[in-house]
């Protein structure tokens, strides 16, 4: 079979069109918004904000993989739904988790773009379900996965017909135990420098604490980054999951402002 590794490595970049948003093209992209949907009201009131301060895309997990199965596990297809309303109400395209084959069909429908996270990028069977579609992918890293692991998980999804990979590196687990992972931003610039698939960074995920959330995003254009995904919320400390790492909505407009400047520098 033909060894879409050699490809990834030449050639022209790929761009991976989500509604009207481009990523991997010249223009950094922010997604942002809360680790879940909780309710309608909430989502929508997040989703006004950060279309206000210009964020592109807006995200927030309808499927949430809980550490512990007594924790919140999303408001599933209920989640969809307010997406669906919410991102047409603000002309948004919205990314989601899918982590169940069985769910794949029905949520093209609602959604802009499919988040593989990070327990499902070794779940083969999802990755070549979602690149029998042509929507956009999320393909976060593993928390164990190598570099060379994590390309192949993409080209599980393009070996199928679905080119429109964004990789997402979102921290690894190390033997540091500070952080909630460890962000390897020598992922980001081994990605840049020798493939052409487009790459953003979690910084939230890749902290787990919302103080070092805007140095790692600054952190992440620097290292050329094509944009970020960030935890966000109007009110941080109440948010169902991941609040700890979870910052308002000023950071996020913060760390744009920042983010827009530097990127005349590198
Ligand atoms: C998330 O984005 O909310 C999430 C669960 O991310 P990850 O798969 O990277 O842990
Ligand atoms: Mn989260």
């Amino acid at each position: 079979m033909k060894d879409l590794l050699v490809d990834l490595k030449s050639g022209d970049r790929i761009k991976v069109k989500v509604g009207d948003v481009v990523i991997g093209g010249t223009e950094k992209v922010f997604i942002s918004g809360p680790c879940s949907i909780e309710d309608y009201e909430t989502m929508r009131k997040i989703g006004k904000e950060l279309k206000n301060i210009g964020v592109h895309i807006l995200r927030g997990g309808a499927f949430k993989p809980r550490t512990s199965p007594y924790d919140f596990q999303g408001l599933k297809d209920d989640g969809l739904k307010i997406v669906k309303a919410i991102s047409e109400e603000f002309n948004m395209p919205f990314v989601t988790e899918i982590m169940d084959t069985r769910d794949v069909e029905k949520a093209i429908e609602y959604i802009d773009m499919i988040q593989i996270g990070s327990r499902n990028m070794y779940n083969y069977s999802l990755l070549k379900e979602v690149g029998k579609t042509d929507k956009p992918i999320l393909l976060k890293r593993g928390m164990s996965a190598t570099l060379a692991e994590w390309l192949y998980a993409a080209e599980y999804i393009m070996a199928e017909g679905n080119m429109n990979v964004v990789l997402c590196e979102r921290g690894i687990r190390t033997f540091e135990s500070y952080t909630r992972n460890t962000l390897d931003l020598n992922s980001v610039a081994v990605i840049k420098d020798k493939y052409r698939l487009p790459v953003i960074v979690d910084p939230s995920h890749g902290t787990g604490l919302r103080e070092l959330v805007p140095k790692m995003s600054i952190a992440s254009i620097a290292t050329g980054a094509d944009g970020l995904i960030i935890e966000s919320h109007i009110s941080p400390d109440n948010s169902v999951s991941d609040a700890r790492q979870t910052v308002s909505i000023d950071t996020v407009k913060d760390i744009m402002d920042k983010a827009l400047l530097l990127e005349r520098l590198v």
